[in-house]
Order: structure tokens, then sequence, then C-alpha cells
């Protein structure tokens, strides 16, 4: 079906021909159609009604109908464009006999159609119709309504925006400025359009025309550029990084630049501050004598400080992107462990590093503070380490170290040593199913050699046992002093046996006589307390607590000996310290009273000459106490200088009663013990005693023993001397006993020899003690001194040293030690005297 309308007669098509000739003007006609078919603008002839007469197929297409439909049809019907415009345009062409042009809208309004209408003129000039032309301006419209509006949305952002904006043509010459110009800068915007970049605004001249090049760039090769400009702003001058970007329109031509500055000066102030800071830094790091290192995790090498380069013997261009060997395949050290350590967890450490291996200098020891590197995100990324030779400080502390542990004196461990390394012995020994031995040793005696041949003495007898024990001991043993004359050796051992079979050593190899510095000591004995691990403590407090005790038992029972601990000493030495407690806390006056054991003149006329005082003791608590149990405490704690005191005073008072009992002089005798003698003046507290009493001098009398006498010091021989002018008697006690000081004995003014009652009750058993007792009767007649026979018990006994002619005795035989009140009748004579006293024919 043919799509076009039958063509309109020629001459209405055409304007006279410029051919002229009727068979070119058909020829030119039939091309004009040609070209009217085939345009792409909708065209049509309308008749003066505006009937569409022709319409060619663009037209059709344009009403949405074949273009022979159309003929006949009405204009406005056809046209779906809006009001009638468009046809009173068409009219109007025809009254103006002219073409006009005008743009319309369809009716729904979505396209845009410029219609040109021109008046259709006969040869006479008459309008028979009209030409009307269509032409769809819709895409263009379009456009240009798309460009007006980026173009505004441009300006609104470009005004808005706390950034300066600058837009530059082709040719380089600014278009458009936006208002922060002028806050920011004081220019007026419009001062700028139409000059090129870099002029007629705040630009620091000089960076003027590296601006103008970035610009050019931009425009040129379409390549985009930053660049900070110093500006003069209206608070001074600032900096702002400038971002040049060319514009690119739609076929991807460069159709501009911008240029978008923004004020970076703080962001700017604080770079450069941060720049001054890390300059500074890396001076102080550069010239620091503390090693500056930083490692990547992976233990690269980003910055090394000379110092830590020189201790590496190298350079730091050497060191600076090497591994460390922290992070070397394979590499164990607790110092790759520390920074590993540090890495994993993110927690700074400090530790010591003691350098060795052919990267370092040998041997020195440095602090070295590892602390982790993080980025924003907290992954650890790096490590700084800062270390500082420690070497000799290290050194120094571990000498200090090593002194703590050790005694000075002796150059042995200390207790400390037995604190830190028991511990772990008693645990291996347990796992081994084994004995640890604890052997507490305390020299008899020491005091004695300290207070008579002086510290220096003291100290080299220390030494020597300490000699004596190494030689005694294995090479794993523990030999520790404890303080003063104590003594530990540890052992771990099979059986209680073999600490028995360590005691004996030691005490033959005390035993030996040793010459210290041309001193000749003599035999040195120990006192030794022997615990086993488990049996007799688990912790080495308990074990020390538990050798003191079976040590002190061994002191007990006559020193110089082995004890092992026993559960019952526990008790005793419970019992041990109260009855500490209670001398130290109890008043002597109320608690203690002196009873008295009668001497009796055994040749002649038995009577009376004199009586021991003897300390009696009831605790309300302890019972009855013994002197030869409290005593030595006492003598511990120090109480025994008042109590000593006490018995002195108290024994004048006696003196008294008793001699006004007799009627006659009375001599109590008061035993003072060594201790006492040196803590205190005992011949002016002697002295005192008796004139506050009542008494004379000479109703006082003294025992001290033996031992005093070995300390041959002024101070003894002066007090002594002191007793002896004044009457009071003095009696060496316990004769036989102890040191067996002879020849002091001769040296002292002694008044009295007190046979020891373990002699007097051998009389008859053993020959050995009655020869002595004999031989001690004689030596004090030789000395010129009266002998006393303490303890006998029975006739044979007193028989005997009748026969010896020792002069005077004291025992149960006659008298136990009894309150003064059950004594007086005696010595009024009220009583009888002890019968074994009386004359055979009396009894
Ligand atoms: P000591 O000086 O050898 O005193 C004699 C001890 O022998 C007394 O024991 C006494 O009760 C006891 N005794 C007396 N006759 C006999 C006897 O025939 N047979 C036996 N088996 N023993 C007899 P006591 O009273 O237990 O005193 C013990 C030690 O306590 C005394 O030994 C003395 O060294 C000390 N002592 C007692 N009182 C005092 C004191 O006031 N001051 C000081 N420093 N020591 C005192
Ligand atoms: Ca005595
Ligand atoms: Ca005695």
């Amino acid at each position: 079906m043919p799509d076009r309308a039958d063509p309109p007669p020629a001459s209405r098509l055409m304007d006279p021909s410029p051919w002229g000739d009727e068979p070119s003007a058909e020829r030119f006609a039939r091309r004009t159609l040609g070209w009217v078919e085939s345009a792409y603008d909708p065209l049509a002839l309308l008749d003066l009604d505006l009937r569409i007469e022709y319409a060619n197929p663009a037209f059709g297409r344009f009403v949405g109908r074949r273009p022979v439909d159309c003929v006949g049809g009405s204009w406005e019907e056809l046209c779906d464009l809006a009001g009638s415009d468009a046809a009173d345009q068409i009219v109007r062409a025809g009254e103006v006999r002219a073409r006009i042009d005008g743009e319309h809208r369809t009716r729904d309004g979505s396209r845009a159609i410029v219609i040109g209408a021109r008046p259709d003129l006969d040869d006479h000039g008459n309008l028979v119709g009209y030409v009307v032309a269509l032409r769809d301006y819709t895409e263009q419209r379009r456009a240009e309504a798309s460009l007006r509006r980026r173009e505004t949305d441009f300006r609104q952002l470009a005004e808005s925006s706390p950034d300066v904006i600058l837009r530059y043509d082709l040719d380089g010459v600014a278009t458009f400025a936006n208002r922060r110009v002028e806050l920011d800068l004081g220019v007026d915007p419009a001062t700028l359009i139409g000059r090129p970049p870099g002029t007629g605004g705040a630009l620091d001249e000089a960076q003027a025309p590296e601006f103008r090049a970035l610009v050019m760039a931009a425009l040129r090769e379409g390549c985009a550029g930053s660049i900070e400009l110093r500006v003069r702003a209206t608070d001074g001058w600032r900096v702002h990084n400038v971002l040049v970007s060319p514009e690119i329109d739609d076929d991807g031509a460069v159709c501009g630049a911008l240029a978008i500055g923004r004020d970076v000066t703080e962001q700017v102030r604080a770079r450069r501050e941060v720049a001054d800071k890390e300059r500074d830094y890396r001076r102080l790091a550069e010239n620091s004598l503390d090693h500056i290192v930083r490692w990547a995790v992976d233990g690269t090498v980003l910055y090394a400080n000379p110092a830590f380069a020189e201790i590496h013997r190298s350079t730091v261009d050497e060191i600076v992107g090497t591994v460390a060997p922290w992070a070397w395949e394979g590499y164990e050290s607790e110092f790759a462990t520390a920074v590993q350590g540090v890495i994993a967890s993110g927690l700074p450490t400090t530790i010591e590093h003691h350098l060795t291996g052919p990267y370092t200098v040998e041997g020195r020891v440095h602090e070295v503070r590892l602390a982790p590197e993080r980025e924003e995100d907290g992954t650890v990324v790096s490590v700084l380490a800062v270390g500082r030779d420690v070497t000799d400080v290290v050194r120094h502390r571990e000498e200090l170290e090593r002194l703590a542990r050790t005694d000075v004196l002796t150059g042995i461990h200390n207790r400390q040593v037995l604190y830190e390394q028991v511990p772990s012995l008693l645990d291996s020994a347990r796992a081994a199913g084994r004995f640890v031995g604890l052997m507490l040793l305390d020299l008899d005696g020491f005091k004695h050699v300290n207070d008579r041949l002086g510290h220096r003495a003291g100290d080299q007898l220390l030494r020597a046992v300490t000699e004596r024990l190494r030689v005694c001991v294995r090479d794993d043993d523990l030999l520790v002093r404890l303080g003063g004359d104590e003594f530990v050796v540890v052992s771990t051992v099979r059986a209680r046996a073999d600490m028995d079979a360590l005691a004996d050593r030691v005490r033959i190899a005390l035993g030996e006589v040793s010459t210290v510095d041309d001193r000749r000591f003599s035999r040195i004995d120990a006192s030794i307390g022997v615990v086993l691990f488990p049996d007799d403590g688990a912790t080495v407090d308990d074990l020390l607590a538990h050798a003191d005790m079976a040590m002190y038992q061994a002191k007990r029972n006559g020193r110089g000996r082995v004890e092992h601990f026993r559960t019952e000493l526990s008790a005793a030495m419970e019992r041990r310290r109260s009855i500490e407690r209670a001398l130290v806390e109890g008043d002597i006056d109320g608690t203690f009273e002196l009873h008295l054991q009668p001497v009796y003149s055994l040749g002649g006329a038995p009577r009376i000459v004199g009586a021991e005082a003897l300390a009696r003791w009831t605790h309300r608590e302890l019972g009855v106490v013994s002197p030869t149990e409290f005593i030595p405490i006492a003598e511990e704690c120090g109480r025994i200088v008042q109590l000593g005191r006490w018995a002195l005073r108290r024994a004048a008072e006696l003196a008294v009663v008793c001699e006004q009992a007799a009627g006659r002089p009375i001599r109590i005798a008061v035993n003072v013990s060594t201790l006492q003698f040196a803590l205190d003046d005992v011949a002016g507290v002697a002295l005192d005693a008796a004139e506050s009493a009542g008494c004379a001098a000479t109703s006082l009398g003294i025992e001290i023993t033996e031992s005093l006498l070995l300390d041959d010091s002024a101070a003894v021989h002066g007090t002594l001397g002191r007793l002896r002018s004044a009457g009071i008697g003095v009696a060496i006690d316990d004769f036989g006993m102890g040191y067996s000081a002879l020849h002091y004995l001769a040296r002292f003014p002694v008044d009295h020899l007190k046979i020891d009652r373990s002699f007097v009750q051998g009389i008859g058993a053993s020959d050995r003690r009655t020869e002595l007792v004999r031989a001690f009767v004689a030596l004090a007649r030789a000395l010129d001194l009266a002998p006393i026979a303490e303890g006998i018990e029975t006739d044979a006994q007193l028989d005997f040293l009748r026969e010896l002619g020792c002069s005077m005795g004291q025992g149960y035989l006659f008298s136990r030690p009894v309150p003064v009140h059950e004594l007086t009748p005696q010595l009024r004579g009220d009583a009888p005297m002890p019968a074994s006293l009386r004359p055979a024919s009396s009894r």
C-alpha cells in the first residue's frame, strides 16, 4: 500500500522553474517531490481552511497516520499541539505574506515543536494555502535546559562551598569566582572575571607563574594537579591547597578548568610542628647514648640510631633494611620471645638482654625497653626498642646479690640461701623418694672464747670451724652460717643414719686441736640438732625450728652431743617459751622465794655455820619450776640480773633473821651466775643489800662457778677483790665439774671450794670419784681454801669426808633446802641437830 498521497499539481509545488522548459520543470518537480517525500521533517500543504492537502511520510509519522489518511483532515484535529497558537501562526503568515516561525508544545507538554509556516501564493500573489514545515526540538530544548540546570547547580554548589573556586575557559580566562574569594581573601569576585590565573588576587606573586602553568596544563593536557599557595587573606597570610582540574564536556573534550582552593593553614602548621618535633626527636635519637631501633613486625630494621649500629659493629646504613635476628626462622632466645610477645600482646615490656654472638659486643648487658607501635586500628606495626648498657649496674647488682647471700666473715652461704635453695631441694628429694637431712650446729662455749679472747679470736675460731666443716660436707651439701656460732648443713641422704655419720665426722673434725693465727684453740665442741625431711617437718621453717629444739636438747644434755628431733621436744620448747614469758612478765618479789639449805661444820661440835640460798619459784600456771630449768632461761633472756639482785637483797634479810635466831653470825651464800657477774656490779649490789637489810657484809657469801675464773679479766679480779675486802665470802661452786682451771684458782681471792655433789655421791660407789674427792680436799687445803662438801646423802659419805678432814658440808642427810621459818628453831637451839651429826653416843 502506497504510503503517500498523490503528488500535488506541479504548479502548486514549485516556484517558476529556474530551468524554464517544461520537460526540465517536470523533472525538477519530480525530484523535489522526492526530497519532500524523504525529508525527516514533517511537511504539509494546507488549504485556506487549514485542511491538509498534502502530507509527507514524516508528517504522517508525526501525527500517527498514513499520509493519505491525513489528506482532507483538519490541521487542528491532526496536530496535537497546545491551544490554537499554531493555527493562528499559520493564518498570520498568510496575512503578512511572509514566513513565520514559532515554537509550540504538544498538548501533553512533552515535546517542543517548531513550526515554520509560509503562505502559498498563486501566480498572482493570491493566497491559496499554506506550506507548513515542522521540526521536533524536544531533545535540543532538553539539552539546553539541563545545561542551564547544571550551570545553576554548579553555581549553587560553588557558592555554598567553603573552598575558594575559580573557573577558567579554554583561553585560560576566569569565567567564575565564588563568594569565598571575597569572604576569605577580600577580593571582589567580579574583578577576577576575564583575567588569567594568578592575577588580580591575593596570591603571592612569586607563586603566580606556577599556578598559571598548572591551570594551562589542565586546559591543554587535561591533567589535574595541586599546589600549595600562599594567599593574603583578610586575616593575614594563609596557605591554600589548590586543586586544579580540567572540566570535561559530554564529548570528553576539555572545556575549561576549575581551581579549588582550601585553607590548610592549620594543617600545614600542625604538619610543620610534627616535622619540627620529628626533627628534634631524630636529633635526640641520633645523638643519644641509648640504642634506639625500630623494627617492622617482620623484623626489618626501619630505623637504627648510630649508637645501636655501633654496638653491632656496623653503620646505620648497613643495618637499616636488614632483618633482626629475633625474627630469623628458628632463632630462639629470651630476647626473641620478648619481642614476639610484645608484638602478640601489644603490651610494652622491659628486659635485660645479654648480648652474645658475633654481631654484637659480647658480654655486655643491656636493659631494653620494648614498646609496640600501633596503626590507628590498633594493629601493632612496629616495635620500638630503646636499650641502654647496664653491664656495670648488673655486675654491681650481681655482686651485691652474691654478697647478700654470703656470710661476710666465713665466705659461706648465709641464712637467706637456706630459704632460697632448700625448698627446691625438698621438692626433688620428695620426687626421688629420698630424705633431706638438716643439721643445726651450735658451738659450745663460744661465748667464752669471745669474752675471754676478744672478738677477733672469736672470728678466727668461726673461720677455723668453717674450714673444718667444709671438709666434712659433700660438694652438693649446703653449708650455711645462720649467724653467731650457729651453722647449718643440709644434705640429701638415703637414711637417718647418714646424718649421724655426718654429725660424727663433724664432731671429730671439730675436735682436732687447731691453731689459728698462732692462737691455739683447744677442743671445739658443738651441740648438734638433727632433723630429717619429710619426717620432722615439711618446710624450711619447721625443719629449722625443730633442729633448733634438738640442738637445745643436746646443750641441756651436756653439750658436745648430737640430738635428733623428737616430738616431745616440741612440748619442751613450748614450756621453755612459757617460762621465758613468765620470767619476763612476772613480778619476782611476789612469786619467788629463797629457801635455805644449812651448811654444817662436820668436825668437832657440829653446828650450823651458814646456809645456801636457793631460789624457789611456784608459778600460777606452770607450777613449781626448778632453778635448773629457769636459771638458764633467765640467763638467756637477761632476767637473771633482776633475779640476782633480788636474791642478794632477800639473802641479806634472811641473814638478819637467822642471826637473830642463832645469836651469832650465820653466812647466807647466794648463787651468782657468771652472766650476772658480767652484766651487773655484784659487789656493789651485795654491799647495798647488806646495808639496807642491816646485816654485816660478812653475813653474805656468794657462789660462783669455775667458768667465771676463765675470764681472767681485770673486772672479775676487781669485783672479787672488793667482795673479799668487804668480807663477803666467795665459794667456787660445783668444783671439779667444769674447766678445772686450777692454775686460775690460785690467782683469785676465793674462800671456799664446794665439792660438787656428783663427786660426793660417788664416794664408795666409784673409786675414781672417791679419789678425786680426796684430791679436792687436799687441793683446797693446799690453796688455803675451806672445802665444803655438797649433796651429802649418806652416813658413809659423811664418815669418809670427816676422815679426810673436810670441815663443812650440806646435803639431804642433814636438811633439804627449807623456808627460813623451818630453820630458825634449829638455829635457836629449840630443835635438835640432824641425827647423823650427833655424836654416836647421843644418837
Ligand atoms: P647448786 O648451786 O649446786 O645448788 C645445790 C643444788 O643441790 C640445789 O638444787 C639443792 O637443792 C641440791 N641439793 C642439796 N643437797 C642435795 C642432796 O643431798 N642431794 C641432791 N641430789 N641434791 C641436793 P636446786 O635448788 O635445784 O638448785 C639447782 C641449781 O640452781 C643450783 O645448783 C644453782 O646452781 C642454781 N640456783 C639455785 N638458786 C639460784 C639462785 O638464786 N641464783 C642462781 N644464780 N642460781 C641458783
Ligand atoms: Ca650452789
Ligand atoms: Ca653445787
